[in-house]
């Protein structure tokens, strides 16, 4: 089931996590780029800024069928993926020469599209996977296959949904040496998103466990149980899960970066996990190193337990649905069917996504570099590049001169902030070195196998750095997503082209709007490197402390005012955000902000006072901001999100950032009274 949202226990944020998609936004330069068609004027902005920017679009929108939710990331989203669907459509009818990435990308994409044929195949293309599962006779054999499987899948990616695995085995940089990519293995193993699924008891979570067993029941039944046995297997397999839950940590625990670094030679491991012998399973994983980072102890120690203790066929059956269910997007309609109807609980979608939307995305992970590099030739003008660059440039200088007038901090901690503030590598629209795919062979008729194909090529890939110096080129998102992300480990921002666009940057827009807009999305990922987490990296990325001790405890009395503010926000009924899972996020956003405005005050529009379409520059700013936020979302959607996400929800995204700002105040005359008026010493202002 491809549920899993994208978090990680990398310290990599990302600047929102799932969207999804309908008509076009032109770029028009000589209409004014803020659409005042989407203000609600019965909404006063001093009371709800959010709702006053976007109240008649919200009220105006329908959330299309298929989708989650609707927004102005989805909208993006939607034009691009019909730009990649008419490239991938292009590259299927040109007969380009054999091994080329038109030729890989365009067959990929026509073997995803026959669903004549794969409806016809069924399940077959898996027959000799369900086999090997099948003849499975020891522990140590259900461990042998985890790692058949990351040759067939290849590892997961920290932005997309992936295929589940019992593991988590990923190449990353050592949090202690960031300059060398060690093996780390972390907690995994679980259909639904994270522990708090198996262990919350209120109705919508119970509901959602019990709709998740009759899932796995169903697998079993379509590839051929009867539905007694299919029953009996699926709760056996539940048992598993809820074992591997109790044993795993929450995703706020996963958020402390030191508990979840514990550096061990396999020998070490060995004495940690008794019925693991880790020498032969690195065997199986074709690992060379001795030395790995272990994320959660404990829940290997369960794993290890419950890999003697739980019977052999249980597992057996645990491998087989978490096999059918990581390829049933890929399978005859049943399949296809029964995995849409376990993901719309949580996502709220009424219809799936049309066939080729699902399969552009699919292209899109599976080939990530030849669509790209097709994608930017195409849609990327290069002088958007050097318009980012300099706009990053600005944000830079500001951040560092607000850092020089903290009030809070050191003049010694100040210092080695800015020394980190300088060294952020900047990587903006798509890589520099793309992957090369030659060893890669895609054919048109063969979904299942260009699948696996790609996905050993992935795992070679991963297996490839390990030990190795840190490529610092490399992307961890693909060209056309829209999103960005900060990595505490590589200490780099990455805008990848697809967010480099209308609503987030117009190349012909005033400077309101686009420092409203992508400025705040800069400032953000800056800003994660001083976050809760981001700040207990160096400059090299390097889990080691820098801060003065008093520097330390003012920060972090700076963030419990953010969790405090977050943890008040209401979003469904009485559900509330959670401060702390959301900190390092909101943090973020405040200083985003904060740091986008006073970069704007630098630029023309912003010394002067000249209204453009009856609003002040400042006005203006605040308006672009409120904008790129809004968002429509289904119910299901934001119960997963509050559960899952460190991403507050939209309104709260907006208003709450700027009720902890004296230039809104002031830009719009809030005034005690007002909902959106904060007293001074509950402002959560961090950067
Ligand atoms: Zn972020």
């Amino acid at each position: 089931m491809k549920l899993k949202m994208a978090i990680s226990v990398f310290v990599v944020c990302v600047l929102l996590t799932t969207f999804s998609c309908n008509q076009n936004t032109d770029e028009a330069t000589s209409k004014d780029l803020l659409d005042k068609n989407g203000i609600d004027s019965s909404v006063k902005p001093q009371n709800d800024f959010f709702s006053y920017v976007n109240g008649t679009w919200i009220k105006n929108t329908e959330i299309p069928a298929a989708e989650s939710g609707w927004s102005s990331f989805a909208i993006l989203y939607q034009n691009t993926t019909l730009e990649l669907k008419s490239l991938l459509d292009s590259c299927a009818n040109l007969n380009a020469p054999k091994g080329s990435n038109a030729q890989k990308v365009g067959d990929l994409y026509t073997s995803a599209m026959d669903s004549a044929a794969i409806e016809q195949k069924g399940i077959t293309p898996l027959k000799e996977d369900l086999q090997r599962i099948a003849d499975i006779q020891t522990p140590k054999d259900v461990l042998h296959e985890v790692a058949v499987e990351y040759d067939l899948f290849g590892p997961k990616k920290s932005f997309v949904k992936d295929a589940s695995h019992l593991i988590n085995f990923n190449a990353s940089q050592d949090e202690e040496n960031s300059n060398i990519i060690i093996a780390h293995f972390d907690q995994d193993g679980l259909g639904l998103p994270n522990k708090e699924y198996y262990t919350k008891q209120d109705s919508s979570t119970i509901n959602i466990r019990d709709a998740y067993v009759q899932y796995i029941a169903e697998i079993f039944h379509l590839s051929g149980d009867d539905i007694a046995l299919a029953k009996k297997e699926a709760a056996d397999v539940m048992k598993i899960e809820n074992a591997l839950a109790a044993a795993s940590k929450s995703p706020v625990e996963l958020r402390d970066p030191k508990a979840n670094y514990h550096k061990m030679t396999l020998a070490e491991l060995n004495q940690l996990t008794p019925n693991i012998n880790w020498q032969q399973m690195a065997g199986y994983l074709n690992l060379k190193q001795d030395t790995v980072v272990v994320g959660q102890p404990d829940f290997y120690k369960a794993l290890g337990n419950l890999l003697v203790s739980v019977p052999l066929n249980d597992w057996k059956n645990y491998l087989r649905f978490h096999l059918i269910d990581n390829y049933a997007p890929y399978l005859s309609t049943g399949f296809v069917n029964a995995n849409f109807n376990m993901g719309k609980l949580l996502t709220g979608q009424k219809k799936i996504q049309p066939r080729w939307k699902r399969m552009v995305a699919f292209v899109d992970n599976q080939l990530s570099d030849a669509l790209g590099q097709l994608y930017v030739a195409k849609y990327f003008p290069p002088e958007a590049k050097e318009r980012i660059l300099n706009l990053v440039n600005n944000l830079q200088a500001t951040y560092k001169d607000r850092i020089e007038h903290l009030s809070w901090m050191s003049d010694t901690t100040k210092q080695k902030a800015i020394i980190k503030l300088n060294a952020i590598r900047k990587k903006i629209g798509y890589p520099d070195k793309w992957k090369d795919y030659s060893s890669v062979t895609i054919t048109k008729d063969n979904l299942i196998q260009n699948y696996k194909n790609t996905g050993h090529f992935a795992y070679r890939y991963m297996m490839n750095k390990i030990g190795k110096p840190v490529d610092r080129s490399e992307w961890f998102m693909t060209a056309p997503t829209i999103n960005a992300y900060y990595s505490a480990r590589a200490n780099d921002i990455n805008f990848p082209a697809g967010i480099l666009q209308p609503p987030f940057f117009y190349k012909d827009g005033d400077d309101a709007i686009n420092y409203g807009a992508i400025g705040v999305v800069i400032g953000h990922e800056m800003t994660h490197g001083f976050d809760d987490q981001g700040k207990q990296y160096d400059a090299n990325g390097n889990l080691k402390n820098w801060w003065l001790p008093a520097d330390s405890a003012n920060f972090r009395h700076k963030a419990d005012l953010v969790v405090k503010q977050y943890n008040k926000s209401v979003v469904l009924d009485s559900l509330h955000i959670n401060g702390e899972l959301t900190q390092g996020e909101n943090i973020a956003d405040i200083g985003g902000i904060s740091i986008a405005y006073e970069a704007f005050k630098k630029t023309d529009e912003g010394k002067s006072d000249k209204k453009i379409g009856g609003l002040t520059p400042d006005q203006r700013f605040f308006m672009a901001y409120a904008e790129v936020w809004r968002s429509k979302m289904r119910p299901e959607n934001i119960r997963s999100r509050l559960l899952s996400d460190p991403h507050s929800a939209p309104m709260y995204r907006v208003n709450n950032p700027l009720s902890d700002m004296p230039a809104f105040y002031k830009a719009f005359n809030v005034v005690p009274g007002d909902k959106m008026y904060v007293a001074d010493s509950l402002r959560a202002l961090v950067w």
